[in-house]
């Protein structure tokens, strides 16, 4: 994408073409599918729990380069944190796309890459997608628990 620095533009591209964490994780506690109608991203994102802990995520799906390449990025950023950290990134996250704050390179590692996107409206729904699927999933299992309790 014109406009985007050259450096960052690489490491889109680079988790485009070798996404991490890719494919279907077999006994998940969250699942969750996410549709970006603007663009025909399509996301499947499974997860697995450790207590409160996220121990792996797996995505599969299509869509554009921004979209799959954030996938990888978020999931990256995200395994290995508690569930109310997870929260408070995707917080961060979705700040940084609406240009509320600058992003913070230690918290997000390569997602840090798609802060230039948060310039061109259309595709922030697609550097999105990934990471409210995992709130929707982490949010949506919250309530099961309350309600179970
Ligand atoms: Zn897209």
């Amino acid at each position: 994408m014109a406009g985007l620095d050259d450096l960052y533009q690489e490491l889109i591209l680079d988790h485009y073409r070798r996404p991490r964490h890719r494919g279907t994780l077999a006994h998940p506690a969250i699942i969750v599918d996410q549709h970006n109608p603007l663009c025909g991203d399509e996301l499947h994102v499974t997860v697995c729990l450790d207590g409160d802990r996220i121990t792996e995520i797996a995505h599969t799906g299509e869509g554009c380069s921004i979209s799959q390449a954030s996938a990888s990025m978020m999931s990256d950023a995200i395994v290995g944190h508690t569930t109310g950290e997870a929260l408070e990134l995707i917080e961060h996250f979705r700040q940084v796309m609406h240009r509320e704050v600058q992003a913070d390179e230690d918290q997000l590692g390569d997602a840090v890459a798609l802060e230039g996107v948060n310039k061109y409206p259309v595709r922030i729904k697609c550097a999105l997608l990934s990471w409210m699927a995992l709130k929707d999933g982490l949010l949506t299992r919250m309530v099961d628990q309350q309600e179970s309790r």
